[in-house]
């Protein structure tokens, strides 16, 4: 008999249920342990992409099953005229883990339920702040913000904004990491600006880590300008670089305290969860009314986002984290093969980039082999797996990378 999960044809009652946002999936996913996930064939794959930089305690973590469990059995929902304790806990570290150097008077947390939600919030922050008097918005080019319209007209590739047309306007996209193109935006009308909008690291763009210096500089103007600079560590924080945010460290930020960061992804360990964090003045911009949602701070969401981070700090992820990468990137770079271009990024969130566009051969190659990845440019497979991942397993993938190189090669 065929148990509904060996069912033969899954691929044409996908396409038949389904919207096709994603194009047709790749497999069917039925359970996952730690690092590994297992599809409905029962065979079992690496996850080195993590759900996209999600699954940062890996998959079915007690801590995180035992969470949300005992929080769905207490209270799983309640309406935001109401505070949970989670939600008041959760805000609470958030600050704290986001501003090392002290929380400014005044900060604040918006919950959301996905990044690109925390991203409207910033967008609509960005208005509130900037009022009719500053109607630009400064985003850089390669940039992803989400898909919701606010957040799209942040993003900047043509294929996701030009069928929406016409998006929120105002926002200008600068050269990525062009300092000198930056100081000409502030020096063209710097007063107009309202905000300026930067993922430390880009991660749908292919994992580009801005050059060092330009967060700082960017902080300058921005300052200098009374205009609100705005960090996008949706994909690159919770302790996905191994420093709880990237621009944590030095050679990322410079030191620099942004006014407000929007978080998600790894942030609920799977939970869907996303959050805006004001920084002084920015936690106070919204007023009763301006802004809301029904789910955003949920107490499951939040209970299994507080347990997340709890096991983190718990089993020191950070620091495993930077071991373990600086590891790792040694070793892929130095796989013999003629196809590897290098390696890019920083912590878990890298790309090893290749010499031909060849990474989406290479990645169907290396998921028949058992690893998840992610061609996420034409030349660049993306690394982004559990931050529990540990080192032999990692060697595992670098051992196999030559096979699969060579397999991308042959299909390409
Ligand atoms: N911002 C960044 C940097 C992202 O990487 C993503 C998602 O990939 C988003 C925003 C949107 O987040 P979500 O897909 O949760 O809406």
């Amino acid at each position: 008999m065929t148990t509904q999960h060996e069912h033969p044809d899954w691929r044409s009652r996908y396409a038949d249920a389904l919207m096709n946002t994603f194009g047709p999936p790749q497999r069917v996913l039925v359970r996952g342990e730690g690092a590994y996930v297992w599809d409905n064939q029962d065979r079992r794959y690496l996850d080195l992409l993590g759900g996209i930089a999600v699954n940062a305690l890996g998959h079915a973590h007690p801590a995180l099953v035992d969470a949300v469990s005992t929080q769905v059995r207490t209270l799983g929902h309640v309406s935001n005229f109401f505070a949970t304790p989670a939600q008041i806990a959760l805000a609470e570290q958030l600050l704290e883990l986001c501003l090392p150097a002290g929380v400014p008077h005044g900060s604040g947390v918006f919950f959301t339920n996905s990044g690109t939600e925390a991203m409207e919030a910033a967008v609509k922050l960005a208005r509130l702040h900037g009022g009719p008097e500053r109607p630009r918005i400064l985003a850089l080019e390669g940039a992803f913000h989400g898909r919701t319209l606010g957040a799209l007209a942040l993003t900047h590739k043509p294929a996701y904004r030009d069928p929406f047309a016409p998006l929120p306007g105002g926002v200008e996209h600068l050269p990525f990491g062009d300092v000198d193109a930056l100081r000409a935006a502030f020096a063209a009308g710097g007063e107009k600006v309202a905000a300026m909008v930067v993922e430390p690291i880009q991660g749908e763009a292919g994992v580009r880590p801005l050059p060092e210096g330009y967060l700082a500089e960017a902080r300058r103007l921005t300052s200098e300008y009374g205009a609100l600079l705005i960090l996008d560590e949706i994909q690159s924080g919770i302790a996905r670089t191994g420093r709880w945010l990237a621009h944590h460290h030095d050679h990322v930020g410079g030191g620099i305290t942004p006014d407000a960061i929007a978080l998600a992804k790894g942030l609920g360990g799977g939970f869907p969860i996303g959050a805006l964090v004001g920084v002084g003045e920015a936690g106070q911009t919204y007023t009763p009314g301006q802004h809301g949602t029904t789910f955003g701070g949920n107490p499951m969401a939040a209970a299994a986002a507080l347990a997340t981070l709890e096991e983190i700090e718990r089993a020191n992820l950070c620091e495993h984290v930077q071991h373990l990468s600086a590891r790792w990137r040694t070793d892929l770079a130095a796989v013999d093969h003629p196809l590897l271009a290098g390696v890019r990024g920083e912590g878990l969130l890298l790309a090893v980039t290749l010499g031909r566009p060849v990474a989406a051969p290479a990645a169907q190659a290396a998921l028949e082999a058992g690893f998840i990845v992610n061609p996420v440019a034409p030349d660049a497979l993306r690394l982004a797996p559990p931050l529990i991942i540990d080192q032999e397993q990692a060697n595992t993938f670098t051992r196999a990378l030559p096979q699969i190189l060579t397999a991308a090669e042959e299909s390409a």
